[in-house]
């Protein structure tokens, strides 16, 4: 059988990895991206893996498998920008924590209650502790940027055709189909086109009369210079989460603020500086290295959209917040979907279908 050609549209954390996990599963593909690769909100993430957050349990299975597999990329491609990396919650003020465990360990979700002396012997250069927090096992941190570099790559090295700094301006239609791009001043034709744009993909499904709900969030990171490793985990504190990278930067933000630290990011960069230095017992050479405001790209629903679009073929939307955590769950059941027409159950109720006006009457009904 002739190789399905598919073009992903975006080389971010999520089109990236789209492109790898189509190559590797037998796709011929084209990966255009509109400036370089890497994305516009990939450089601007956390970057944390996790499950913990706003969970429905069809989220939760979704991203804690997801985790697994970042485990398995590791594992099998071990420069992958990518660590497993224990997790402090301490933070029991913004954060219900006895809510937390309870619900998450009934889950299976490896967590373990910690007292102050316990969080002080596994992390001494923390000087604010709490009586007591909680240990996570399962989560890690990516480099979604590099990352994504990393997935563009490899796909590359395995025969896709990577294309950049060249914009898709139009769908190319035939009735409900869509049979290709054009990209630059070029045609492109294709079976499948993914559209996996982060905050332009509201605009690129609309070329399709496809509206996708979507809404996005600012959100402040901050970088450090590099220092001598002064926290091993990632931590949770209160007004501040921060984790030090391989190469010894700081990377720091905020998730529960709002106003003050978005809305004036000098402001906020040095404030949410001074939160890290008061977190430790030795501040000496943190220095404020550089600051980003990525604007998160959010479904309506605030959950992950993946699938086809009711009404069209040819066409496969990816969109969503927590996609360093989702990369590699909601990219290689996308593209078995796309080759085999396979929808893995975990992406049941992420469809594009849910926001189908007979299915909100439905739910309106129910
Ligand atoms: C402050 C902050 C902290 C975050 N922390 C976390 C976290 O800890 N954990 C987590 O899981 N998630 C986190 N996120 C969310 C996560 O970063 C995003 O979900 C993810 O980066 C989205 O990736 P993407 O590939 O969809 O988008 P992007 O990285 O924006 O990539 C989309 C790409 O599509 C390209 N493109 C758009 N339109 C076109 C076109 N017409 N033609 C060609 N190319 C086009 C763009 O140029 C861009 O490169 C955070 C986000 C922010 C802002």
């Amino acid at each position: 059988m002739a190789q399905k050609q598919v073009i992903v549209v975006g080389g971010g954390i999520i089109g990236a990895s789209i492109a790898f996990h189509l190559v590797e599963a037998g796709a011929q593909v084209t990966l255009i991206e509109a400036g370089e690769l890497g994305g516009i909100v990939s450089p601007c993430s956390f970057g944390w893996t996790n499950a913990s957050h706003k969970n429905t349990r069809p989220y939760f299975n979704l991203r804690f498998q997801s985790m697994h597999l970042w485990d398995d990329l590791a594992a099998r491609l071990p420069d992958i920008p990518y660590r497993k990396t224990e997790v402090l919650y301490l933070d029991g003020k913004t954060f219900d924590l006895d809510t937390f465990y309870a619900n998450h360990t009934g889950w299976d979700y490896p967590l373990q209650w910690l007292d102050e002396t316990q969080i002080r012997k596994l992390e001494p250069g923390l000087t604010v502790v709490p009586e007591r927090g909680i240990l996570s096992t399962a989560e890690g941190a990516v480099e979604a940027s590099p990352a994504a570099v990393f997935f563009a790559k490899q796909a590359e090295a395995k025969g896709a055709w990577v294309v950049t700094n060249t914009e898709v301006t139009r769908l190319v239609m035939q009735g409900d189909t869509v049979k290709g791009v054009i990209a630059g001043d070029e045609t492109l034709a294709a079976d499948e086109v993914v559209i996996a744009s982060g905050n332009g993909t509201k605009d690129l499904a609309a070329m399709a009369g496809i509206d996708v709900p979507m809404y996005s969030k600012p959100g402040l990171l901050i970088s450090t210079t590099p220092v001598s490793h002064r926290v091993q985990r990632l931590i949770l504190a209160e007004e501040v989460h921060f984790r030090q990278r391989a190469d010894g930067t700081l990377s720091a933000g905020e998730d529960f603020g709002g106003g003050e630290i978005n809305g004036n990011p000098e402001a906020g960069s040095q404030m949410l500086l001074e939160r890290i230095r008061n977190q430790l017992v030795d501040p000496t050479g943190i220095e404020l290295a550089g600051y980003t405001v990525g604007h998160r790209p959010i479904p309506g629903d605030d959950h992950p959209i993946v699938g086809r679009p009711v009404n069209r073929s040819g066409l496969y939307i990816a969109v969503m917040h927590s996609g360093a955590t989702l990369a590699p769950v909601v990219c290689n059941a996308a593209a078995r979907e796309l080759l085999n027409d396979e929808r893995d159950p975990l992406l049941a109720t992420f469809g594009m279908e849910r926001f189908s006006e007979a299915q909100v009457a439905a739910s309106a009904a129910e």
